[in-house]
């Protein structure tokens, strides 16, 4: 019988996760993987700064997504799994130039407690009054698709939206909240809705489950990471998939055969395009203008982190909990600093502090793709400093890494795109699309497309 020869377009996590997950699905299979650049992992970028991990990219996983910790156990990275350091959970928002403690008691942006939300300084009393009424209104649910700025206004006004759920929930995706597709996001929130109508009273019973589930000590910690950095999850997969491996190997051409489809000139039965949507489009463009003008469709937001590290001595006071988030609308490209050593242990040491920033919204795009580093970078600690008189002036190291048109835009409509996307698909038989781009951004939801096509190609 003929043993099925499979190209992967792309060697960030979706890329590694499939080739893993074909190896175990198609023993017999030929798998190769072409990565343009030198580094496996895409996004997932991990470096070292004065003894110091740092993330460029992701920095955690969030556990209740099990896809990647389980990959992660199963490649023999138990002892590396880092749960986050929830005693430090709080994080504060920016709004106005000041920060303000994000109202405790609020599952995601979704109060549990009275008192919180009339007690911050975070919501003027119209917004405080718009949030408490949340269990007496009828909300209408709309049959299709919503932004996340409408859902969020119709349940709990436009200051929740602007000071809670847009940094919470936007801040994940790096979009406008005003385009963003509750269905592909939160799909979770709105059956909530669905089915309590109110999102407090539907949250409250949730919240009693995992309250339960808690004091019979089973609450695992919010986020988890890798001790040495979140590269050890592809770098471990590129231990075991070196001969499948290309790197510095840019696919620049791929063209549909009779039988199969050639890539860069080599045959193959199957195509696996694990690749952000406007590279695959690129590709496809020969073979089917329709979709590659699909694909073309999806927008992005760039984002950019920048890692600095500075004396410990020198930071006075150290600040406490994981860090803040900008309000809406953002005002300037910084749009939130993690505490990096108080959201996991171990990241820092005894003599250094390290945070790390994240730079973006709506005029980010030109200064990320273009801008100096020394104006991004000085930009950033301005802001910060503004904000934070407690930073220094001069870190010891830093690290910027911009990620141009990097995050995927969930925008409304999301989930009819991707139906459109797997009609076309279907219609080139070995031909596969997966990755952040589709149908889930985090790392965990790209292991679980790879693991689910790889179930879809698994002979019965
Ligand atoms: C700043 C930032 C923070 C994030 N934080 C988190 C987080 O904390 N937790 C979380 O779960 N997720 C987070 N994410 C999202 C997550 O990191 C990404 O969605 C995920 O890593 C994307 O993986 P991927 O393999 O689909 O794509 P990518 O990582 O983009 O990989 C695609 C690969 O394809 C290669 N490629 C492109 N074109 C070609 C070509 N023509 N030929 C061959 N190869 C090609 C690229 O070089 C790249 O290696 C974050 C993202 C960013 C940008």
């Amino acid at each position: 019988m003929h043993s099925p020869s499979i190209a992967i377009l792309g060697g960030g996590i979706t890329g590694l996760a499939a080739a893993w997950e074909l190896k175990k699905a198609l023993p017999d299979a030929a798998i190769t993987l072409f990565e343009a650049s030198g580094h496996f992992g895409g996004k997932i970028v991990t470096r070292t700064l004065e003894g110091c991990r740092v993330e460029g990219g992701p920095d955690s996983l969030l556990t209740e997504k099990p896809w990647a910790i389980d990959l992660c156990r199963e490649l023999g990275l138990e002892s590396e799994l880092l749960p986050s350091n929830d005693a430090q959970r709080s994080f504060s928002i920016l709004h106005r130039g000041r920060l303000h403690p994000f109202p405790a008691g609020c599952k995601l942006f979704i109060p549990q407690k009275i008192t919180p939300i009339l007690t911050t300084s975070l919501l003027s009393p119209a917004g405080k009054a718009r949030m408490l009424m949340e269990p007496f209104m009828h909300h209408r649910m709309p049959e299709g698709d919503e932004s996340l700025a409408e859902f969020t206004r119709r349940h709990f006004g436009q200051e929740a939206l602007d000071r809670l759920a847009g940094p919470l929930l936007g801040g994940i995706y790096g979009g406008d909240p005003e385009d963003m597709s509750m269905a592909a996001t939160f799909p979770r929130l709105r059956e909530l809705e669905r089915k309590h109508g109110s999102l407090v009273k539907g949250m409250a019973g949730m919240m009693r489950q995992a309250n339960a589930k808690a004091r019979q000590g089973k609450a695992p910690a919010l986020f988890t990471s890798l001790r040495s950095g979140m590269q050890a999850l592809p770098d471990a997969l590129t231990d075991r998939l070196k001969p499948h491996l290309r790197p510095d190997t840019p696919v620049t051409e791929l063209r549909k055969t009779e039988t199969g489809w050639l890539v860069n000139g080599e045959a193959f039965d199957r195509v696996i395009a694990a690749l952000p949507a406007r590279a695959a489009a690129r590709l496809i463009r020969e073979v089917d203008p329709e979709l590659e003008a699909l694909l073309s469709r999806q927008s992005t937001s760039s984002s950019a982190t920048l890692s600095l590290i500075f004396p410990k001595e020198q930071v006075n006071p150290l600040p406490t909990g994981f860090g803040f988030m900008a309000a809406h609308p953002l005002t300037s490209l910084l749009v939130g600093c993690t505490w990096t050593g108080n959201k996991f242990e171990g990241r820092d040491t005894p003599e250094h502090f390290v945070c790390r920033a994240f730079l973006g919204g709506p005029d980010a795009k030109d200064l990320i793709a273009n801008g100096a580093d020394e104006d991004l970078i000085a930009g950033a600690l301005t802001a910060l400093r503004h904000v934070c008189p407690f930073i220094p002036e001069t870190p010891i190291a830093h690290w910027l890494q911009r990620w141009p048109n990097g995050n995927p835009g969930y925008a409304l409509g999301h989930l009819d795109w991707l139906s459109d996307l797997h009609k076309k698909e279907a219609g080139h038989p070995g031909l596969h699309f997966i990755g952040s781009s589709y149908d889930g951004i985090s790392v965990s939801d790209c292991v679980r497309q790879a693991k689910e096509l790889a179930g879809k190609l698994r002979p019965s």
